[in-house]
This record gives structure tokens, C-alpha cells and sequence, in this order.
């Protein structure tokens, strides 16, 4: 873990020294679709206001073929939304294991996740499964979630890892748990919920969402620490499901959109000028007004996309209310 994050601070130093030398993005993630079928309490997707899609079929092998011409490995299904909700997933792991992609992974809240799927996704060359899971009993995951899901997940949950146990041994299972004021239960508590169903568990603390969780000081537990530059806008392309590129995965709004995929490639739009600028804002910390300042300081200021053309800019008067 320490070599990978001397890696990362390295490359960040070269580009700070040799702004003409060019950085290789390292991972590449595509939403294959922005619609939810929960609605967390500590997620933005529920308040949302861009359109709901699932990305074109052809935007989404696009960005593999392209993110394979620049030697990317990594690719992770998810982003904005539940990826299980897109017919088209098992085609799109399917075409990444077949393009050479070393790494294929996805998040999903489970709820979609029954053994049959789970079974086709490892068949076509998926690497690992997260399952977001984010309470230890059915009546307050529905607080959390906003659905009356836990029994249906956790089901799925244990059969998954009957089927990776049974037929896919070098496949990973993971759950992922979010901690707000209103599911702190103990990590001992969680882990023993879920340990005997998967590889590893990731307890982590909120975030505010670049801001976009505007209630972020009633619901969160500790000041989340985060620190710039943050790592996202260096190393990881995000194809959203207007088959624009983001500089983050949390960018719910489309406020840190650089380019179009539908009317550029991926390379001339991972170097253009729009996203130079936004890195040297990275690395000098002078981040005002972008949704990284929110997200850093764990605020809900007024903030600017890079370019309004692909963002849905939201009243933040009224983003409550929203
Ligand atoms: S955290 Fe995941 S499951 Fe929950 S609303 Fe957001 S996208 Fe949906
Ligand atoms: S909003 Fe900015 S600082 Fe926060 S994770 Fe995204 S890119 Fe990083």
C-alpha cells in the first residue's frame, strides 16, 4: 500500500515539475447508468437533476476500446448509480476481459445481485464485487437506504459467495459500510455480520459529496480528513452516461466535466487545456469555487462547473428543497 501511494505522489510531483510530460491515467470508470433503486440518506443520487439514462451502447465500448489504447488495466462499472439496473453489463465485462482489461470490478447495492446474475458476471471476466451494505438490520437499513431491502441483499449476498466459492476462486467479494449518526454501530458489530460472506470489509465515514450533501453536519459522525491533491483528476477517467469525461466520481452534477467521448477521444480530452488548468488548481490547493473545495472542507458553498455546456448547474438556494 505504501509503494502504490509513493507511486501516486510521485507521478503527481513529475507533473507538477514537467507540466509537458504526460500522465497516463491508471484506472477507468464507466456509469453505465445514473438511475438508483435506493435512495441513501448520505448519497446526492436521490436529489439528482440531471436526465436519467443508461449509457449509449456505443459511448460505453468506446471508452474500452480507447481506455485500452492508453494502456489502462483497471475498469470499475459504477459510479453515479446502481450498474445493475443497465441490460447491457454483462456485454460491456464481457468486451473489457476480451480487450485485455486485467481489472474488472463493480459496486451495487445488492439488491439486483441474485445468484444467477452474480454467476454470469464472474463467468464474463468480473474480478471483484462490492457490496454496499450499510446497516446490520432490516429496520434501520430501510432508515438508511430508504427501501425495505436488507433480508433480499443479504441473501444475496451469502449466495454470491457460495458461487465464488464454488466456481470462482480467484474472484473477490467485499462489502463496503458507510458510517452516519444514524447507523454507527460498532465495527465489531458490522464485521461480524458480514465476514463470514466475504473477503474484506471497507468501513468508511462519510462525505459530503463535493457539497452536494448538504446535510452533511447532521448526519456525519467525525470530520473526515481529506487531502489535496486528491488523486481522482490524475489517474482516473470517468465516463459518465452522456458519455462526457469527469474529473471525479462523485460529480453528481456534472461540474467537473472536461470533455465530450461523442465528439472527441479519449485522448485529446484526458490532455486538453480545461483539465491541465484543473490539476495545476489541484496541486496549488487554490480550489475556490469547484466542487473539491466543498468536498475537501466539508462545506456547502456556492460553486462554478468547469464548463456550464455539460453541467446541470443546481440553485444552491434551493438544492434543499430540490
Ligand atoms: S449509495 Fe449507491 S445505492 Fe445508495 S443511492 Fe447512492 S448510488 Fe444508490
Ligand atoms: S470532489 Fe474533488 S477533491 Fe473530492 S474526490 Fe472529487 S476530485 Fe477529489
Amino acid at each position: 500500500m505504501e509503494n502504490k501511494l509513493k507511486n501516486e505522489i510521485d507521478k503527481i510531483f513529475q507533473y507538477n515539475n514537467n507540466e509537458s510530460k504526460k500522465i497516463i491515467p491508471k484506472k477507468i470508470m464507466i456509469e453505465v447508468t445514473n438511475s438508483c433503486n435506493s435512495k441513501c440518506i448520505f448519497c446526492a443520487n436521490r436529489k439528482m437533476t440531471r436526465k436519467r439514462k443508461n449509457i449509449d451502447r456505443d459511448i460505453a465500448l468506446k471508452a474500452l476500446e480507447e481506455g485500452k489504447k492508453l494502456n489502462i488495466d483497471e475498469v470499475g462499472f459504477y459510479v453515479c448509480g446502481e450498474p445493475l439496473l443497465n441490460p447491457n453489463l454483462v456485454e460491456y465485462i464481457e468486451m473489457a476481459k476480451k480487450l485485455g482489461y486485467k481489472y474488472i470490478y463493480l459496486t451495487t447495492n445488492g439488491i439486483l445481485a441474485d445468484k444467477e446474475k452474480v454467476k454470469k458476471l464472474f463467468e464474463n471476466g468480473l474480478n471483484s464485487i462490492k457490496f454496499s451494505i450499510n446497516s446490520i438490520n432490516p429496520e434501520n437499513y430501510k432508515k438508511i437506504h430508504g427501501v425495505d431491502c436488507f433480508n433480499i441483499v443479504y441473501q444475496n449476498l451469502r449466495d454470491a459467495y457460495d458461487v465464488r466459492n464454488n466456481s470462482f476462486k480467484n474472484c473477490k467479494i467485499y462489502v463496503s459500510y458507510i458510517k452516519t449518526k444514524y447507523n454507527n454501530f460498532d465495527d465489531k458489530e458490522i464485521k461480524k455480520k458480514f465476514s463470514n460472506y466475504c473477503d474484506e470489509i471497507f468501513i468508511q465515514q462519510v462525505r459530503n459529496q463535493g457539497g452536494l450533501i448538504s446535510n452533511i453536519q447532521s448526519i456525519k459522525i467525525d470530520n473526515l480528513k481529506i487531502t489535496f491533491p486528491c488523486y481522482y483528476p490524475f489517474n482516473t477517467v470517468v465516463i459518465t452516461c452522456e458519455g462526457y469525461i469527469s474529473a471525479c466520481c462523485m460529480d453528481f452534477q456534472n461540474y467537473l466535466v472536461y470533455g465530450d467521448l461523442n465528439k472527441d477521444c479519449l485522448e485529446n480530452i484526458w490532455n486538453n487545456n480545461l483539465i491541465k488548468k484543473f490539476r495545476q488548481l489541484q496541486m496549488s490547493g487554490k480550489l475556490e469555487k469547484t466542487i473539491c473545495n466543498n468536498c475537501i472542507n466539508n462545506t456547502f458553498d456556492k460553486c462554478e462547473p468547469l464548463d456550464e455546456k455539460y453541467s446541470k448547474v443546481i440553485n444552491y438556494k434551493n438544492w434543499e428543497n430540490e
